[in-house]
């Protein structure tokens, strides 16, 4: 089908628009990128780590896909690592790896987006353009696509498949793992969004639901109660439901399921993050190293 031009850019706008808020790297000459479904380079180079086997490539013929440093990539592995180690000792189980395997294949080349985990068989894939020139997507990007693994683990497209919307509840818990692990993420927006518009639908909100599965674990007063993430992906498995299953652990937790969401909305437009919240919750940095908690008391004092 044939847009008419003004309407195919505004439709482009808002694809980028959306695209900057779920990871899609569209920037600069990046627009030219590779797609998920372009050819996979082949792979000369290969660091295997305890439970992850890394490869990459300097050699491509298509140069966005390279990566020179071998450090880079170690770092990585390091990082992948401790996001496991953070995870298995969380959840009392390990992330999905595909059958017959016990360790989960981790490509770098330039793809649209910072990072992919999907289909769950697949390899996690991160963008090596976004790789190598920003340093500071790295640690939340591989605690992001590792956590889609644990998600799997439950079930999650391996037994059961939610009903759309549901990336609230996918992308929106991987991006609340960017921040237990690390207390950073990898793009400003999935801190800031939901405060900046307190009238977005949560359900809509994507990446950008993040603050809510902060707000659910108690993330922004001071003893955060994490195990709650556990006892809730155990009642998804169980339930097959991401939603019912949300309203199970809130109502066992918390009492009323429609008083929590409407506190939840009340703190959204005043006073969300307290003052003596514990690391990771107390400062989560963004991309460019800013405190994004000050950043929302400052919109929020407005
Ligand atoms: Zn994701």
């Amino acid at each position: 089908m044939k847009l008419p031009r003004l309407a195919a850019a505004i439709l482009l706008g808002v694809s980028m628009n959306m695209a900057a808020c779920i990871g899609f790297s569209l920037s600069g000459g990046a627009v030219f990128a590779q797609t998920l479904d372009s050819a996979m380079p082949s792979f000369e180079n290969l660091y295997e780590t305890d439970h992850f086997v890394l490869k990459w490539t300097n050699k491509s013929r298509h140069s966005s896909d390279n990566i020179k440093d071998p450090q880079i990539i170690k770092d990585t592995g390091g990082y992948l690592e401790e996001a496991w180690t953070k995870y298995t000792d969380l959840f009392g189980r390990k992330p999905y790896t595909a059958p017959g395997r016990d360790k989960i294949d981790v490509v770098f080349r330039n793809i649209d987006c910072y990072g992919v985990a999907d289909p769950p068989d697949g390899p996690i894939q991160f963008d090596s353009d976004a790789w190598v020139n920003n340093r500071n997507i790295r640690q939340p990007t591989s605690a992001h696509e590792l956590f889609h693994r644990m998600q799997y683990a439950y079930g999650y497209r391996t037994r059961w498949t939610p009903q759309k919307p549901f990336t609230w509840f996918t992308e929106g818990t991987a991006a609340w793992a960017e921040v237990y692990v690390w207390g950073r993420v990898s793009r400003n927006c999935k801190v800031d969004t939901l405060f900046k518009d307190t009238r977005m639908d949560l359900y809509r909100a994507d990446v950008n639901a993040m603050p809510f599965w902060i707000y659910f674990v108690q993330g922004n007063q001071e003893h955060p109660n994490n195990h709650l993430m556990v006892e809730y992906f155990e009642k998804c498995e169980q339930l097959k439901d991401e939603k019912l299953a949300l309203n199970e652990v809130i109502n066992k937790t918390y009492g009323s399921v429609d008083g929590f969401f409407t506190t939840f909305a009340k703190d959204r437009k005043k006073g969300f993050f307290n003052d003596v919240c514990e690391i990771p919750y107390k400062c989560i940095l963004g991309p460019d190293g800013q405190d994004l908690v000050d950043e929302v008391k400052n919109i929020q004092k407005k």
